[in-house]
């Protein structure tokens, strides 16, 4: 399964920017190494200018930060599964430790968002991750099993592996400059696929998990080594298209 490499570049650039930094990374980047996948998440207002500036390239997608759990209607500020797929995009991102913590969402709203998003032809990244309080008090795999079956509930037999991706973000590492080690992030990657083996047996093995929290250039390699790691989803170092081209490239 090819590494996947997510940019989240949250509530930052312009149209004009964004499209910018992704011409600027696919020059810098040049062709991608075959077992490399570079995902874009720009806010919503450059998601099609990010898409239009793409083009057709290998192994480059571009995702919503967020999506509804409806097609349309009443839902004043919020973005449906198919306004994203028209916007050019070909993934969701569900469930991150921002829209949780910040803005509030439950666990069952982000698995109803996973669920639909996925029924309309979208591929998901769902996020989970412990706060530190959670971790310290140990209930770091209570928390990570309570996200996931929420966030994978109802999911169909026969949803295809590479359509669901987990991104394991410890909230504590999140923008906050702390990295979890190795030994941490390998403890919290091989309990993720344990879930994934009980929630989804038919997929779990074949399932990419990505780790996130605090990545840069000059970790990205040891990260991208550690067992059960399939790829990154970065922040803060994905704004600038000569780092992100480097963490791509690890
Ligand atoms: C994120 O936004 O998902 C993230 C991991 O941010 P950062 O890399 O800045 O910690």
């Amino acid at each position: 399964m090819n590494k996947l490499i997510a940019a989240n570049w949250k509530m930052y650039k312009t149209i004009g920017e964004a499209a910018d930094t992704v011409r600027d990374l696919t020059r810098l980047a040049g062709e991608l190494p075959a077992d490399r996948d570079v995902l874009i998440f720009p806010p919503f207002t450059a998601v099609a200018a990010v898409s239009a500036a793409l083009g057709v390239r290998p192994g480059y997608f571009v995702g919503g930060q967020d999506v509804y759990t409806k097609a349309e209607g009443a839902f004043t500020g919020e973005i449906s599964p198919g306004m994203l797929k028209d916007a050019g995009c070909d993934y969701a991102l569900t469930g991150h430790s921002e829209r949780r913590h910040v803005l509030g969402e439950s666990d069952e709203l982000v698995g109803e968002k996973t669920l639909f998003a996925l029924q309309s032809g979208l591929r998901v990244i769902l996020c989970i991750g412990e706060k530190l309080d959670e971790r310290e008090a140990g209930k770091l795999e209570a928390v990570l099993k309570r996200q996931l079956t929420a966030g994978l509930k109802g999911l169909p037999a026969n949803t295809p592996a590479e359509s669901i991706t987990i991104a394991y973000e410890p909230v504590w590492a999140i923008g906050t400059g702390k990295v979890a080690g190795p030994a941490e992030i390998k403890e919290a990657h091989a309990l993720v696929r344990k879930l994934l083996a009980s929630l989804v047996p038919g997929i779990a093995k074949d399932m990419r998990i990505l780790y996130g929290g605090s990545v840069k250039a000059d970790n990205a390699k040891e990260i991208l080594a550690i067992d059960n790691v399939n790829g990154l989803l970065v922040g803060g170092a994905s704004l600038q298209a000569a780092v992100f081209k480097d963490i791509i490239l690890a």
